[in-house]
């Protein structure tokens, strides 16, 4: 018989060693086994299972079994279940940031922050409230909108932040009455397997599970006839397929997709602060964020100074394995994503273009890549128009207001965006006509688990996380009352 995973609570020892899927409230091993990659020291760790259609199958079956009791529980009784699982979070922080430094590369601070947003992701979400609305009420009727669980959902989640994107999911999903499967990236199952075994002495068996596989699962997922709604964070060409083949089912989907965010600095801008600030944005996680900055225009009567200041912050960051003190940027996280970042050098080396900083990195243990500015490439490069996710980022400088806003939204992506000066009228005249789901001044990457985050155009189908994320796991119903 399987191990139960149930039965521990988050205070008794929880380990970090081992991984399971859990299906049905059981911890499942697999046929086969695969292992991640440390992208530190390029050396395998720990072995995850390989799901097959059959598990999928068995998870399918017990999240249908178990929505039939958890979509009837009260939003009380949810809310206190997802409250208990946060409190386990918390206990086992540390342990998941280990985890997630040795699988995803993120030095420990960030990794740290990383766990404590799962934890803070769960707790803002309990505070949330979608009730029902009497829309009308006369002699004759009364009519009322609510919002009720759509059914089995699906997770499917990147390796950028495998916390932070897979919690979020979880939340709205089991806050709203759905029975959630979660699917980590094969480059990144281990946290994402730990986080559903950690949820299950707080959750019904089938509530919540988890499977980790190969390429063929994210597939088999999104045409499966038992799955009724995906929620999917990726790549742009990833999530068009994820459409397409929900399609023949009618699956709902929420598809979070890349950017190309561009950050428009004003002349009036404080140079000294903004520029370390705005480069330390666009470098975090080695780049690897889909609202990291991927553009800059500057204007062109600072474009010297605010490069240069760019420049002296970026010589500051030191890059390395997470785990050592100081470190600031991790390595690439695979190998895959490494050669795609290293195509972007090979083609600003074959344009000619000028590096203010970094440039190519010599081949060393793990994924490493020095972060690089880019100085005015022309703006029909590679490194203009698409995205390298690394680090390595283009400036540019601009002069006219109408011309930046046209350059901003000439992209097909509209993720994120931001808009740098010192003037708060002209900095939000600029930022209302970006066309990205995310719009900041003097700031970016500043996220809320109780506000809505979405892409525009190829960034994104739908919303996640706020209110707006529950009701992209809820069918809409109207109740007519005749008196
Ligand atoms: P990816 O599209 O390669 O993979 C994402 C997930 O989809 C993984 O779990 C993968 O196994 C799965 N998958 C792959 N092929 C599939 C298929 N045919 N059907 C179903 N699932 C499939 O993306 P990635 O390389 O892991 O992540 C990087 C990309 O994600 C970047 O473009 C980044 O901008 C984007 N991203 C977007 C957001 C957002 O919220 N908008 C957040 C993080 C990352």
């Amino acid at each position: 018989m399987a191990p139960s995973a149930n039965g521990h609570s988050g205070s008794e020892k929880f380990n970090f060693d081992t991984f399971r899927n859990v299906i049905n409230g059981k911890l499942v091993d697999g046929e086969k086994t695969r292992a991640g990659i440390n992208p530190a020291t390029k050396k395998a760790n720990a072995q995850v299972p390989v799901a097959t259609e059959k598990d999928l199958d068995n998870a399918v079956d017990a999240a249908k079994a178990a929505f039939k009791t958890w979509s009837r529980t009260t939003i009380e009784e949810r809310k206190k279940a997802v409250s208990a699982y946060s409190a386990a979070l918390k206990e086992q922080r540390e342990g998941f940031a280990a985890l997630l430094t040795k699988e995803q590369g993120k030095p420990l601070p960030f990794a740290q922050a990383e766990a404590d947003s799962g934890v803070y992701w769960l707790d803002e979400n309990v505070k949330l409230e979608l009730p029902e609305t009497v829309e009308e009420e006369t002699d004759e009727r009364k009519v009322i909108t609510r919002y009720t669980p759509i059914g089995v959902a699906a997770a499917i989640v990147p390796w950028n932040f495998p916390i932070q994107l897979a919690i979020g999911k979880i939340a709205a999903a089991l806050l709203t009455g759905n029975c959630l499967i979660v699917k980590p990236s094969p480059f990144t199952p281990y946290c994402g397997l730990k986080l559903v075994e950690l949820a299950q002495s707080f959750f019904p068996p089938g509530v919540l599970q988890v499977l980790s596989g190969d390429d063929n699962l994210g597939p088999w997922i999104t045409s499966h006839p038992g799955i009724d709604k995906i929620s999917f964070t990726g790549s742009t060409a990833t999530g068009k397929r994820v459409m397409e083949s929900a399609s023949k089912t009618l699956k709902r989907v929420t598809l979070e997709l890349g950017g190309k965010d561009p950050a428009i600095v004003c002349k009036s801008v404080n140079i000294k602060d903004a520029a370390p600030k705005l480069a330390t944005l666009c470098f975090m996680n080695s780049g690897q964020i889909c609202i990291a900055i991927k553009r800059v225009y500057i204007h062109e009567s600072i474009y010297n100074e605010f490069r240069d200041a760019m420049v002296d912050h970026v010589k500051t960051i030191k890059v390395g394995d997470g785990t050592e003190e100081g470190v600031f940027l991790g390595p690439i996280q695979n190998s895959m994503q490494y050669e795609r970042v290293q195509g972007f050098f090979d083609d600003i080396e074959k344009q000619g273009q000028k590096v203010a900083v970094g440039g190519k990195t010599a081949d060393s243990a793990g994924f490493f890549i020095n972060p690089t500015i880019i100085d005015n490439p022309a703006a029909d490069s590679r490194i203009v128009l698409e995205e390298p996710f690394g680090p390595i980022l283009p400036i540019m400088p601009w002069s006219d207001e109408e011309e930046v806003i046209e350059k901003a939204n000439s992209t097909l992506m509209g993720l994120g965006s931001s808009v740098w000066s010192s003037d708060l009228e002209e900095a939000t005249r600029i930022a209302r006509r970006i066309d990205s789901g995310s719009v900041w001044v003097n700031t970016h990457l500043e996220v809320d688990p109780k506000f809505a985050f979405g892409g525009h155009k190829e960034s994104g189908i739908g919303s996640e996380w706020g209110l707006a994320g529950w009701k992209a796991y809820c069918n809409t119903q109207v109740l007519y009352l005749k008196k």
